[in-house]
């Protein structure tokens, strides 16, 4: 990284083109202020990318843009020297599981365990994730979340669900729509940022379809479910594979589809108008099919297939998509932007695919004003790779800068 780090004297006359926005508050003091040259910018929201732009960063804040490259400031700033490469704003992953938890020792082993998996995310670019559930011991997700948002814990900035991969606590081990919204307010007090729901009781026994496994809860439960987590300022993701499960967490308001594997045409144009947002997570399917052993391959070959079909006509029907992987769901330790190859190859444009793990991410999760693009006022989270993401979207797995609320990563130990 050090060829790509130079102090000092790259820019003089420099013309801000884009005035910081009300509420921006760009630091007096330049002392502290780091200039990113980038060959190309794409920001995140735009429809096209922007040639030779400089970045100018204070604190942890983007202050301005300006395509002013020559002379220097004479300030004493840092020059990011990234004129070879294309700047992005900063990966989001909205579904994640890479918080891990010691059962054995009440929850207290999580930042330890989880380490590993906050590292590996952040050098592959993702400084924003959303993790949907750690296991049965809901502290260590606030733990972990907070360890990093006070800097005393490497790893991407993090939104959690305090919710269950264990089956048997699955939806907060309660029925009737009094009960779910007291565990609803459980689970907010706790420090959820998010309502995670399974749509399904566990995953269908062998031998029976994604679309016939018993459904966990009525659509008035589910109802009372999403309308205690609104009334509170809180969102909703729910676990789908099948149709009906699909089904029930769009007519009850959910705001996030996450796996959908099958939705039908009706319930896509649905999502369209609430604007209701599908995580497909396709990338888990193709690990667990590439993995020998263990699996039932017919059942997740099909899963693949309708998965992919689902995706297609969601892209068609313009559904809002945003980017999750279910990273390391199935034990799999590659980086999950593989994603961004099969989200192409399966009818999304190279740009919306970018977005969706950008400002669609951003706006999933309620931050559209803090991240999720190279815009003046928003947090300087921004990563870079070789070469033209828009033309080979796999550029994105070898990102080759990542700086996180202004800080960049040292990439130099994996
Ligand atoms: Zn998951």
């Amino acid at each position: 990284m050090k060829d790509h780090l130079r102090s000092g004297c790259l820019i003089t006359a420099f013309s801000i083109l884009l005035l910081p926005r009300a509420g921006a508050q760009p630091s007096a003091s330049s002392q502290s202020a780091t200039l990113i040259h980038c060959g190309t910018v794409i920001d995140g929201v735009s429809a096209v990318p922007r040639k030779n732009v400089v970045l100018r960063i204070e604190g942890n804040r983007i202050v301005s843009l300006s395509t002013d490259r020559h002379g220097s400031p004479h300030d004493g700033s840092t020059t990011i020297d990234l004129s070879n490469a294309t700047c992005l704003p900063g990966l989001i992953d909205v579904h994640v599981h890479l918080i891990k938890e010691d059962a054995e020792h009440n929850g207290l082993q999580a930042k330890s365990l989880s380490e590993e998996n906050l590292h590996k995310t952040l050098h592959w670019g993702f400084t924003t994730v959303r993790n949907l559930g750690a296991g049965s011991l809901g502290p260590a997700d606030v733990d972990v979340r907070n360890a990093v948002a006070d800097g005393s814990l490497p790893g991407p900035r993090l939104k959690i669900a305090i919710c269950c991969e264990n089956p048997k606590d699955r939806n907060f081990g309660v029925h009737g729509s009094a009960e779910l919204r007291a565990a609803v307010d459980r689970r907010i007090n706790e420090g959820s940022d998010w309502i995670k729901v399974y749509g399904e009781t566990s995953p269908p026994p062998p031998g029976v379809a994604d679309r016939d496994n018993k459904l966990q809860y009525s659509e008035e439960e589910l109802s009372a479910i999403t309308d205690e987590a609104h009334k509170k300022g809180v969102r909703v993701a729910m676990h789908t594979m099948g149709g009906p499960d699909s089904h029930r967490a769009i007519v009850s308001h959910v705001d996030s589809v996450e796996h959908g594997v099958d939705i039908d045409d009706a319930d896509l144009k649905l999502m369209k108008e609430s604007g209701i947002t599908y995580v497909p997570t396709m990338f888990v399917i193709t690990y667990v099919l590439a993995t020998p052993g263990g699996n039932d391959n017919a059942l997740w070959a099909d899963r693949l297939k309708r998965n992919f079909d689902t995706f297609e006509r969601a892209v068609k029907a313009k559904v809002k998509i945003a980017f999750g992987t279910d990273y390391p769901a199935k034990g799999w330790s590659s980086n999950p932007a593989q994603q961004f190859h099969l989200m192409v190859s399966h009818g999304m444009a190279p740009m919306a695919a970018i977005q969706s793990a950008t400002m669609e991410g951003a706006r999933l999760l309620g931050m559209e004003k803090q991240i999720g693009s190279i815009e003046v006022g928003k947090l300087a989270d921004i990563v870079a790779v070789e070469g033209d993401p828009l033309a080979d979207v796999s550029r994105l797995e070898h990102v080759m800068f990542v700086m996180k609320d202004g800080q960049p990563v040292d990439l130099s130990h994996e």
